[in-house]
């Protein structure tokens, strides 16, 4: 057990990310499928960009996709609060959509396109300091 922090993490986005179990140890990537056309979106939606329904259903993803893209970050967005430079990667979801998230637990430097990358949570300190935030990133399926 952390001597900084005893809090249980909360998601730092409920609507891509829910929490699983009740340590927060685990997690799922969530969205929403258009009954019309059966096209999936990763995170919130009110209607679908491709046919414009609003005949929507929530899911959750598998949490395993390919890496489709990758960028290694040097000059971090203002209060980034990770490890700098980092791997911020695309990865596609069999069931479409592509999300982007930090890519850890590279061998290498820097990633192959084309690799199989698994959903990892790791928990951040939240602003005020106390509270614990669940960041969902990707790292190569073991
Ligand atoms: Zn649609």
């Amino acid at each position: 057990m952390s001597e900084s922090s005893t809090a249980i993490p909360t998601s730092i986005d409920p609507q891509r990310l829910r929490l699983t179990t009740e340590q927060a140890t685990e997690g799922v990537l969530v969205g929403h499928r258009c009954k019309e056309c059966d096209i999936s979106v990763f995170g919130p939606a009110v209607f679908c960009q491709a046919c414009s329904s609003s005949d929507l259903e929530s899911i959750q993803f598998a949490g395993r996709g390919t890496l489709y893209s990758y960028t290694v970050v040097r000059v971090p967005p203002a209060g980034w609060p990770g490890r700098v430079p980092y791997v911020l990667g695309e990865v596609e979801l069999p069931e479409g959509p592509h999300v982007l998230a930090e890519v850890i637990g590279l061998d290498e430097d820097e990633p192959t396109i084309g690799m199989t990358m698994e959903l990892a949570l790791e928990n951040l300190a939240g602003a005020d300091g106390e509270t614990q935030l669940a960041v969902y990133k990707w790292r190569p399926a073991g």
